[in-house]
């Protein structure tokens, strides 16, 4: 069979490893892809924008595409998964409507609510029914959150009154667009984040394996909010009493929620979880697709045929499925441009990367392009570097030999991916 992956980040190039080795899979195409796309067996890129809906649809349908998978959110948001269903083709992502639970934050707070699923407490605004009278009755930290896509910048903490109302002023000033024009103010919860992925088929759920990341980019989980600099699996904060209560308070209400309201889901589904010190699972965020950079110590651990997975759920018959993990830790670190998540520069060389595939553990490419042999960085996320060992702190260690072989100017990651699990590994303070 031939596979379609949309994207050309981390998650896509993990998720055209993990098709490339099912042993039904001819061919693997990567829309647009990234050099270590480029550079795998089975695997080719080609030169179409992930969001040129148009353009992908009509290749899949000239290639006779068997299954396409989209990794990111902006092309199921704009209804990739709709027009391929139209046109006969096998989508793995869910509809606009469905998408709408990540591509709105208003809309999933309000469906959260409706469906009783555990969250934060909030209230919606636009510019027009503005209060801040509201903001300055709740108690702080308060986090301000702009209701549509905003390439991850869209959520503001704040520690006091003022900082919020300034949050919401530069909102509906326009600082994110549209995505703006409506916003969320929403109680802080404290807690552990983990990140809760499943493949959804309509009513059936198959959950992965746990993960967790690590969203700010230095050490000691300190500085700015990035896309992630690294994520590991398990997760050992996800018990099996707290993945059972997972699925039955969040992800199995959620998708009879959907189903209800019209909206059937089929794709990715993750639900980024703040796990309060009672256990209750608060649903911070959904995302409709996989997480990057959790997808790459995921696919790490799967043993599973992922193309068989995602039909499964297109044909509603995950129920009889089920997935085969490596018992095996995982853990990526991201290796980033200089000066990320600010400014930073692209078209570095990167060498070492023959020297690190000599070694065990793999390197999946985010932002990176060829320049005939050579490698040159081409984003702020360049490299997701996983190993694999039989305990986290085994899986960091193969990581960061691999992180280590790898050099260009002013590279940068975080020394201290897993440190949490660790420290519970070894039976001590998760802080
Ligand atoms: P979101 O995109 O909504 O997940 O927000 C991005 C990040 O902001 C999350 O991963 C959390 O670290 C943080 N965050 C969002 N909402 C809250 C909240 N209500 N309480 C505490 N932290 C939050």
């Amino acid at each position: 069979m031939k596979v379609l992956i949309v994207g050309g980040g981390g998650r896509e190039h993990a998720l055209a490893w993990k098709c490339a080795q099912s042993p039904r899979v001819a061919r693997v195409f990567v829309a647009p892809g990234n050099a270590g796309t480029a550079l795998e067996p089975k695997t080719c890129n080609i030169d179409i924008g992930a969001e040129d809906i148009d353009a992908l649809a009509a290749f899949a349908a000239r290639e006779r595409i068997d299954l396409s998978i989209v990794g990111p959110e902006a092309p199921l948001v704009a209804g990739i998964a709709d027009r391929f269903a139209a046109d006969g083709l096998a989508c793995f992502g869910p509809s606009a409507a469905a998408a709408r639970l990540e591509g709105s934050k208003v809309f999933a707070k309000d469906f959260l609510r409706r469906h009783a699923i555990p969250t934060a407490s909030y209230r919606t605004f636009t510019k027009a029914d503005w209060d801040a009278r509201y903001v300055r009755a709740q108690r702080p930290p308060l986090v301000i959150k702009a209701d549509g896509l905003a390439a991850g910048k869209g959520v503001v903490v704040c520690g006091d009154h003022e900082s919020a109302l300034a949050a919401a002023a530069l909102m509906f000033g326009g600082a994110h667009g549209a995505a703006g024009e409506r916003i969320v103010v929403e109680e802080f919860l404290q807690g552990e984040e983990v990140s809760f992925i499943v493949v959804a088929g309509d009513q059936q759920a198959l959950p992965l394996a746990s993960a967790q990341d690590h969203k700010r980019r230095d050490d000691g989980d300190l500085g700015p909010n990035t896309g992630g600099m690294g994520a590991y699996s398990p997760a050992p904060i996800v018990t099996p009493a707290l993945h059972a209560r997972i699925m039955r308070e969040v992800i199995e209400p959620t998708l009879r929620g959907l189903r209800a309201d019209g909206n059937p889901y089929s794709g990715f589904l993750y639900a980024g979880l703040m796990i309060a010190a009672d256990g209750t699972p608060n649903v911070l965020e959904f995302n409709c697709r996989m997480g990057d950079p959790e997808a790459q110590p995921i696919m790490m651990r799967l043993q599973s045929d992922l193309p068989a997975l995602c039909q499964a759920a297109l044909a509603g018959t995950l129920a009889q499925s089920g997935a085969l993990w490596d018992a095996r830790a995982a853990l990526g670190v991201v290796m980033a441009a200089g000066g990320y998540p600010d400014a930073y520069r692209t078209g570095d060389p990167i060498g070492g990367l023959e020297e690190a595939a000599r070694l065990p553990g793999k390197v999946f490419h985010a932002a990176s392009r060829l320049h005939g042999a050579q490698v040159l960085t081409n984003g702020g996320r360049v490299l997701c570097a996983v190993g694999l060992g039989p305990s986290v702190g085994a899986a960091q260690r193969q990581a960061y030999d691999l992180v280590h072989a790898i050099h260009w100017e002013r590279a940068q990651y975080r020394r201290d991916i897993g440190y949490r699990a660790i420290a519970r590994e070894a039976g001590g303070s998760p802080r």
